[in-house]
């Protein structure tokens, strides 16, 4: 039988270790640290952040998703959704662990389809937690449709030369190396039209107009650029893969990056769920407890269900993903997790926040940002409407449409069928009645 839900016993107390140490020594730097996850080490963090790396390290947890070769050790992706279900309680804890977005997919893509010179200036210390990467491929004219950018590469001599406007690129301002998409032959499909580059961000011509915020966070502390590429200059070994190839390295770098985020969501949820069930034993009104009150159990009911669902959806994927090593088999499984992702969050967070009471919608409670992840999961790597397309081709493949004006499992006819099936039987009861 190889059907299994249960996780080794070794891997099991990485995880014990994990949650523990993300608990007592990794959340309380969001509260020290608020917003500075993606700012390199200053001389004030390095003494607190490193160490605590280095025992991510001797439990073996470091960039676990990554092979040995990257300085993982190669758990793939079911055990670090095992493992994001607890990292993604804290917004420190993917650095502290060396598994941060938007690092993890471009080290992903680097690591397949890089030169040997590339991983050597590019992956290693990124990998190391040195450094920090952008992917800059939204554009301000459109984001869900790749087919519209417009930013160019121009081959001149050994050089390329990029313009245009990139939107949303996060982490810009702390980068040290962005990977642009830009299209270099205008004259074919955009599917074969565009290639990827790595461009150092301290490169002439690459122009941070403005760090864009989230909702709620002050002007001045925005992560996400809108960038001007102007006649900015990169050598040509600085493409990524080859010419025209960047459909295939998206399709890579987005896949991962997707369930990724999926995997955290699957913390915020139970972190949802266990504040909401405190709160439910903690607090009476009208003479009971909220958790004896029918209605609160079936707030409490249907967001375990929920999660269980959503945790099942994600840990299936993530198991064939390591299971087929192609996300283009997988496609349908990650499209269906990132239209779930945000729904399930949505209900689950709204609920808690809501048997708070007055004090589940304060600053003094963690739920404001976990409720405004909602509309950012459900645009970020492309918006729900795009994958239920996705999901819905890919399902819809498996079908072929009847070449008769009734349905297949249209009952008149299917009885006919089945009479004339057994026809002779029929007879001969009809005849001894
Ligand atoms: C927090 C955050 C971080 C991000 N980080 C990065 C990054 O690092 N690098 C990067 O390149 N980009 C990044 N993005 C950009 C993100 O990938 C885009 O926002 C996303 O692809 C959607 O593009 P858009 O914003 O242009 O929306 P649009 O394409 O304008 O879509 C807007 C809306 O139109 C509707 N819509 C679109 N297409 C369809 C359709 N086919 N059918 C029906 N309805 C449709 C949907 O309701 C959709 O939400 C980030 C975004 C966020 C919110």
């Amino acid at each position: 039988m190889a059907w299994d839900f249960e996780t080794e016993p070794e891997f099991q107390e990485k995880l014990d270790w994990a949650d523990a140490f993300v608990r007592d020594e990794v959340e309380p730097l969001d509260l020290v640290f608020p917003g500075l996850a993606y700012h390199p080490l200053d001389d004030a963090r390095r003494p607190i952040v490193d160490p605590l790396k280095q025992r991510v390290r001797e439990q073996d947890l470091w960039a676990a998703h990554l092979g040995p070769e990257l300085g993982g050790k190669g758990y793939g992706q079911l055990k670090l959704a095992l493992l994001n279900e607890i990292l993604g309680r804290s917004s420190w804890a993917p650095i502290v662990f060396g598994t941060q977005a938007p690092d993890t997919g471009n080290a992903e893509i680097i690591a397949h389809y890089g030169t040997d010179e590339q991983k050597r200036t590019y992956l290693q210390p990124l990998l190391d937690g040195e450094m920090f990467s952008c992917y800059s491929m939204t554009e301000p004219q459109g984001g869900s449709d790749p087919t519209m950018f417009e930013t160019r590469a121009v081959q001149d001599g050994d050089e390329w030369v990029i313009n245009g406007w990139k939107f949303f690129s996060s982490n810009a301002r702390t980068a040290s190396f962005l990977i642009v998409m830009a299209v270099t032959n205008p004259e074919v499909s955009p599917y074969k039209g565009m290639s990827m580059f790595i461009v150092p961000t301290d490169t002439p011509g690459v122009n941070i107009v403005r760090n864009i915020g989230l909702a709620g966070e002050r002007s001045d502390e925005g992560m996400h650029a809108l960038l001007h590429y102007e006649d900015c200059r990169v050598p040509a070994e600085n493409l990524l893969g080859g010419e025209g190839q960047a459909f295939v390295i998206a399709q890579t770098r987005l896949g991962g990056g997707r369930i990724h985020h999926a995997m955290r969501t699957v913390a915020v949820c139970q972190k949802a769920i266990d504040l909401m069930c405190e709160r439910a034993l903690s607090r009476s009104t009208q003479g009971t407890k909220l958790a004896d009150k029918q209605l609160v159990q079936a707030a409490i009911a249907d967001s375990y269900a929920q999660l269980e669902q959503f945790r099942l959806l994600v840990l299936h994927t993530a198991w064939k993903i390591d299971r087929y090593r192609d996300y283009k088999r997988v496609r349908k499984d990650i499209a269906a997790v990132k239209v779930r992702t945000p729904q399930v969050q949505h209900d689950i967070v709204y609920r808690a926040m809501h048997i708070h009471g007055a004090i589940g919608v304060s600053n003094e409670m963690p739920f404001a940002s976990m409720w405004f992840g909602v509309p950012i999961m459900a645009v970020v790597d492309g918006p729900t409407e795009v994958h239920q397309i996705t999901v819905a081709r890919e399902v819809l493949k498996g079908y072929k449409a009847t070449d008769d004006l009734w349905p297949s499992e249209h009952l008149p006819k299917k009885q006919a069928a089945a009479r004339a099936r057994y026809a002779e039987l029929l007879e001969h009861e009809v005849a001894n009645l």
